[in-house]
């Protein structure tokens, strides 16, 4: 992409608004712009990382046999009144009434939904079980929308929604999206710990928050720090085997959100010197809940033993939107955002610091045509800013590299590759910096 026919309005000032530095780096990187309160237009470079950020999370629910499908932001209230949601929701809910004063409402989430569209054809244990998916907008009324799209009022979620026919099995569901969400976070560089969190009416100890922690997170946490040190499953996991090792160890040392924290029970399983009591993020939360929606909405699956039951179920969220602030308050600098390679809206960016010299242009534009066409995400700097802004632009968008070509080293051959994380610069030739990138 070339920046002099892109879309990238960068703000030059510090929006006052903006309480957190995600928040603040979004806007001034022209990621997204707000349009009423908790509302946020998506500009193309917020755009791109939304759905590098989507793609990871839809890999991953395929992975653990998870199947996508797409339901409605607009839901009829019937359905949540089956359930007696409709009243219980409050005014986080969105009601609107159509054309013909039918009572509709924008989805805060969807197990209503996914039960009606389940029951009206799953009737036999032999076709379970089974997770569907989607990632859509939701819409949550939110008293205090805050800190850009952290807490925005329309947010873009996956959900998935799982469907066993017993507790056992129920549980083996939830285990492989507990051991899907490890893996979706750390593949986007982040360090997501599950905690026990509030399991509400249902009890039970089967809701886990995956949070990360942030000193401008939002939920008051207690850990035992060895948990940041546990490895994460890799890609040949077996979603079909054993999945109980995992949980275990991932689940035995202290984590818990301070609406379940046990003061009592994290002295005495937590050594002093290991004990962490901060602040954090959620990104996801997974929850089982058992025939809590299968049975007032009579969604009955018949078992082995040829007896009718409503099926065992559980719902597991990802906050897609919210996890680009989150990944920011992770990853930057006092330059600007650090994207980790995996989500960064173009791979490298490409700054031409003479535009109008004949061998820059040229050398700028050989290097352009090789990285596109080796399919490497590229952003060429080809505006007539200046050097330092054009710097300064680079650092603040945050792409994991730089390659910066002007007269002067050329002149010699050179050009300077820099990585932003680490501010690492090194001097390769033309044909040297091709070879890196699209080699
Ligand atoms: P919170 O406690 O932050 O209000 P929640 O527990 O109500 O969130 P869930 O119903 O668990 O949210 O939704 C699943 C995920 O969706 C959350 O883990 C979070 O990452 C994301 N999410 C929830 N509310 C918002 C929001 N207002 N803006 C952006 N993301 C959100
Ligand atoms: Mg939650």
């Amino acid at each position: 992409m070339r920046l002099s026919k892109y879309f990238l309005p960068i703000l030059r000032d510090n929006p006052k608004e903006a309480e957190i530095v995600s928040h603040r780096l979004m806007l001034r990187a022209g990621m997204i712009r707000q349009e009423a309160s908790g509302i946020y237009a998506w500009l193309p470079l917020g755009f791109r990382v939304l759905k590098k950020i989507e793609q990871i999370v839809r890999e991953e629910m395929d992975r653990a046999g998870a199947i996508e499908l797409l339901m409605p932001t607009l839901q009829l209230a019937d359905l949540w009144r089956e359930t007696g949601r409709y009243d219980a929701y409050g005014p986080e809910m969105l009601r609107i009434t159509d054309r013909h004063k039918r009572e509709l409402l924008y989805g805060p989430t969807n197990e209503d939904m996914i039960t009606e569209i389940f029951r009206a054809s799953v009737r036999s244990y032999r076709e379970l079980p089974k997770i569907l998916y989607h990632i859509q907008w939701k819409f949550r009324d939110e008293q205090r929308p805050r800190f850009g799209v952290m807490r925005g009022r329309e947010f873009l979620m996956k959900d998935a929604y799982s469907f066993d026919v017993d507790e056992a099995g129920a549980k083996l569901s939830y285990n492989r999206m507990f051991v899907s969400y490890l893996r979706i976070f750390a593949r986007m560089g982040l360090k997501a710990i599950p905690m026990r969190a509030e399991t509400g009416p249902i009890g039970g100890d089967h809701s886990h928050e995956f949070i990360i922690l942030a000193e401008t997170g939002e939920s008051g946490v207690f850990i035992n720090k060895d948990v940041l040190d546990l490895p994460i499953p890799d890609e040949t996991i077996d979603y079909g085997g054993d999945l109980t090792p995992i949980i275990k160890q991932w689940t035995s040392l202290y984590a818990a959100t301070e609406d379940v924290h046990d003061a009592a029970r994290f002295e005495a399983e937590t050594p002093e010197d290991k004990r962490v009591n901060t602040r954090g993020i959620e990104v996801g939360q997974v929850f089982y809940f058992g025939d809590k929606y299968s049975k007032p909405m009579k969604s009955l699956i018949t078992g082995p033993d040829g007896v009718d039951r409503p099926f065992e179920g559980g719902s597991y969220g990802v906050g897609v939107s919210r996890l680009l602030g989150a990944i920011i308050e992770a990853s930057h600098d006092d330059k600007g955002i650090i994207w980790p390679e995996s989500v960064a809206p173009f791979h490298v960016g490409l700054a031409n610091l003479k535009v109008g010299d004949a061998a820059t242009d040229a050398a700028c534009e050989k290097i352009y045509a090789a990285l596109t066409k080796a399919k490497v995400e590229v952003l060429y700097d080809d505006s007539d800013d200046r050097p330092g802004g054009k710097f300064a632009k680079l650092d603040l968008i945050g792409l994991p590299y730089q390659i910066i070509v002007g007269p002067k080293g050329l002149a010699e051959d050179q050009i300077e590759v820099k990585t932003r994380a680490t501010g690492a610069r090194e001097v390769l030739t033309l044909d040297g910096v091709i070879a890196r990138f699209a080699g």
